[in-house]
């Protein structure tokens, strides 16, 4: 829960239009020079605020709004014609195309060189810059959606609380805000109608939104912000059922900067490390030094305990530009996880051979797992390379219905299955994630996702496979005894859930879990099988 101020995310900026210029030249090229300056001048204040590695990147970013070179080259446009907007925007784009040729570091610079274009062309119309707002007070961001690479920006002593219009429970930004702590409501219709400075509300729990609270609403608000405070205790046994059975309890991670606070509240190792969210600003793939260093960073943390690596699961809602296979009508249904991976081979080979190096360097116990794995001829192919390149343990992301479906014979060609429920909701239900419109559908209570699941936990059972579960449904207290009852021998999820599933575990056998479960697949709703499973707890 939060209270405070709305503060909006601005909108992008369109491209500028190829249209003639109008004015006169000069005239036009003194309010482009003036723009750099602004814009230098401001990144400059900024890079001193900011202190740090952030200072020297700004730093560059100003003096890259000062270079000549790019100054000549603009003016020049102009004297051909072009718009100062459009004369900034080409001049930058073709800079950062050579860049990008370049490869390696100058490639990476290429983003930041798109940055200051956009901020010299919001100069020149007098809108806000695009980005992140800048506040020196703590701010509720109100977005239309938010793209993942903004999110994992979100600075948490800033950003009090996140609020789309777009996006469901299970969307990225969602996921990502989660293991920032931070509390988020995705999915609000009229959020773009919120004025910046308005006091709201965000009460994550119930997913409401007070607009203009009166006295008494803000003095409730702030009597529970008290009592959460308070109730901060981390008890960090290992994760059990109530027969003493060990039901190891994992985090979800997406950066090596969040493995303390995972270890902190009581994380077993790492059920699923995400390791996109490494590379989406990146536009060229990163080499295995790169990426070794990065792998070794997140084993480190986990000394002796288990970490699971996922492969590039590129597309969708994180595309990763050294990944992109071309415009796709519907990117949830195209070349995204390990078909993408497979299309860009040597981008896997390099992953691989990283976290095996990875893996030499610590003492952590790496399990390598691929996306959106379809069935038996992936999965072999999946593990064939893994264990060419020296992965030890190699298994799939059971996300696509089809893999359930056929899980009997994958269960048998691979060292485990995690079951990501977030994507199987989503091709079970046909229900993309990120829609606001349709997140009712996005319930991994629908009887018709847990059996789907059972069909992976009976074949992983029968078969002496470990079937996690590290999709957002794990972190749902009473879901996660449902999942154990399914079959699952671990579970995944944010760090912040884990003292909840931690402590309803606890309140039930192995046998009672089965016999939830069972109750549970009866339903023919998700609102029914919550009610049944309330039932049995309370009988
Ligand atoms: C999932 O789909 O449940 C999953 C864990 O992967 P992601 O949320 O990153 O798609
Ligand atoms: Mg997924």
């Amino acid at each position: 829960m939060a209270v405070g101020p709305v503060l909006r995310m601005p909108v992008a900026l369109a491209e500028p239009q190829r249209a003639r210029r109008t004015t006169d030249a000069p005239a036009e090229q003194r309010l482009v020079s003036t723009a750099f300056a602004t814009v230098s001048a401001d990144l400059l204040e900024r890079a001193e605020a900011a202190g740090g590695e952030a200072q020297e990147v700004l730093e560059a970013q100003s003096m890259m709004a000062m270079d000549p070179t790019l100054v000549d080259d603009v003016n020049a446009r102009i004297d051909a014609g072009s718009t100062g907007e459009r004369a900034v925007f080409d001049a930058f784009a073709e800079f950062a195309a050579s860049l990008i040729e370049l490869g390696g570091y100058l490639a990476e610079r290429a983003a930041d060189l798109h940055d200051v274009a956009q901020r010299v062309i919001a100069v020149l119309r007098g809108v806000p810059a695009p980005g992140l707002p800048e506040s020196l007070t703590p701010y509720i961001l109100v977005a239309r959606d938010l793209a993942p690479a903004d999110t994992v920006l979100l600075d948490p002593l800033k950003v009090l609380a996140l609020v789309t219009r777009d996006g469901g429970p299970t969307s990225h930004t969602a996921i990502l805000a989660r293991s920032l702590l931070l509390p988020a409501v995705v999915g609000v219709e009229g959020a773009e109608d919120l004025l910046d400075g308005a006091m709201i509300i965000v009460d994550a729990a119930t997913g409401r939104i007070t607009v203009a609270p009166g006295p008494d609403e803000l003095a409730a608000a702030e009597d529970r912000l008290r009592a959460l405070a308070a109730e901060q205790h981390i008890e960090l046994a290992p994760g059990a059922l109530r027969d003493g059975e060990a039901l190891p309890l994992l985090a979800n991670l997406g950066s090596s900067a969040d493995c303390a606070q995972a270890v902190r509240l009581g994380a077993e190792g790492v059920g699923l490390f995400r390791t996109e969210f490494l590379f989406l600003d990146s536009l060229a793939a990163p080499t295995v030094a790169e990426q070794q260093a990065q792998y070794t960073a997140v084993l480190a943390a986990f000394p002796g305990q288990k970490v699971v690596v996922r492969c590039l699961d590129a597309g969708a809602d994180k595309p990763l530009k050294f990944l992109h296979g071309g415009p796709e009508e519907n990117p949830a249904l195209g070349l995204r996880g390990l078909r993408a991976l497979r299309a860009n081979e040597e981008v896997l080979r390099d992953q691989l051979t990283a976290l095996a190096g990875a893996e030499r360097a610590t003492s952590a116990e790496l399990w390598v797992m691929a996306p959106m794995v379809t069935d038996l001829v992936e999965t072999r192919y999946f593990v064939d390379l893994a264990r060419e390149l020296g992965i030890r343990v190699a298994g799939v992301m059971a996300e696509i219905p089809s893999l359930a479906l056929m899980a009997d014979q994958v269960v048998r060609a691979c060292d485990f299955v995690s079951i990501g429920t977030n994507d199987l909701t989503q091709y079970t239900m046909a229900a993309d994630r990120m829609l606001g419109s349709v997140a009712s559908y996005q319930d991994p209570w629908h009887p018709a996702v847990l059996r789907l699941v059972k069909l992976i936990g009976d074949a992983g059972t029968g078969a002496g496979t470990p079937v996690g579960v590290c999709g957002e449904a794990a972190s749902d207290p009473l879901l996660a005894v449902v999942l154990v009852g399914l079959g699952a021998t671990s579970l995944s999820m944010t760090a912040a859930a884990l003292a909840d599933v931690r402590a309803e575990l606890l309140r039930y056998t192995r046998l009672e879990a089965a016999q939830l479960a069972s109750r549970v697949l009866g339903a023919s709703s998700a609102a029914e099988a919550r009610t049944l499973a309330r039932d049995f707890v309370t009988n």
